[in-house]
């Protein structure tokens, strides 16, 4: 288990074992702080016919069926990419109503909960009003506000955070083997598995370049328009924005707390609205934010 998450697990664990876990569970948290390892591990231990010690055995019948990938009494929803369609729900309420064939649980996974249209929502809400017997599905999401509320006050809530910073920062760097830079280490706190893949791909790179091109905007006479072009449309923006806004650009300039401040609403505003915009609104968006941030620090 990732040592961040273990005081998790076993909490889960021991619900789990007591057979006091609720049926419905929904993880959230940040991208990369592991919620689907998570809530991997505690499936597998329900599955297990003789757990030991909190974990589950790995040779009984079921495990062995489970680590082949092939336990039918366990339905995981895969897809990695877009909406989750109501007809995604209907089969997993079949799977549900059938009965458990190696005569223990029947368990689910549906990462990526948010992406549920508004029919597929509605159509799990029937599974979570009426639960059937020996039956336990997780939910996680990293937008638990996209959720219709109804979704999660039929699900216990179980937020998930790294609550050791320097326990992730040293897990990270035994990981990667390779020296961590600063604004990783920031990130390794709150998402240390999404730190990994980044320092494991061109990722890191971009990033820094990013950072650079950001740095040099703020404290020379960059123009706007150069700037926008090199930050758009990369991938690792929004959280190198995020951690420019917050750590670094109060280390750079001389930034009063209310201005600093104001900077952090802006920000929130414009990744809330980052999902909702497209093309040349996008652009535009981004131009206004480095302006203000622009303003706000000179
Ligand atoms: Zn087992």
């Amino acid at each position: 288990m990732l040592p961040w998450l273990e005081h998790r697990y076993q909490q889960l664990a021991s619900l789990a074992l007591r057979a006091e876990l609720p049926h419905a569970i929904l993880l959230t948290g940040n991208t990369g702080v592991g919620k689907d390892q998570l809530a991997e591990a505690l499936l597998a231990l329900l599955l297990c016919q003789q757990p030991q010690q909190h974990q589950p055995c790995g040779t009984c019948k079921s495990c062995r069926l489970r680590l082949a990938s092939h336990h039918a009494d366990y339905w995981h929803q895969t897809e990695a990419e877009g909406r989750i369609g109501v007809d995604v729900i209907r089969h997993l309420t079949s799977f549900f109503q059938s009965r458990a064939q190696q005569g223990g649980v029947r368990v689910a996974l549906l990462p990526h909960a948010e992406r549920m249209s508004e029919a597929a929502a509605n159509a799990l809400l029937k599974t979570l009003e009426e639960p059937p017997q020996q039956s336990f599905l997780v939910l996680t999401s990293h937008q638990p506000a996209m959720l219709l509320p109804t979704i999660i006050s039929r699900c216990q809530h179980w937020p998930i955070s790294v609550n050791d910073a320097e326990q992730a920062a040293a897990w990270l760097q035994q990981q990667s083997q390779q020296p961590v830079p600063d604004f990783l280490h920031d990130m390794a706190v709150s998402a240390p598995l999404q730190a990994l893949q980044w320092l494991q791909s061109e990722q890191a790179l971009e990033a820094q370049e990013l950072l650079m091109q950001l740095e040099q905007f703020v404290l020379k006479q960059h123009d706007v328009q150069t700037v926008v072009k090199a930050l758009e449309k990369k991938s690792v923006l929004t959280v190198v924005l995020s951690w420019f806004i917050r750590q670094r650009l109060p280390e750079l300039v001389s930034l009063p707390q209310q201005a600093h401040w104001q900077l952090l609403q802006y920000f929130q505003r414009w990744c809330r609205d980052e999902h909702q915009v497209l093309g040349q609104n996008k652009t535009l968006a981004l131009t206004a934010l480095l302006l203000e941030l622009k303003r706000l620090s000179t």
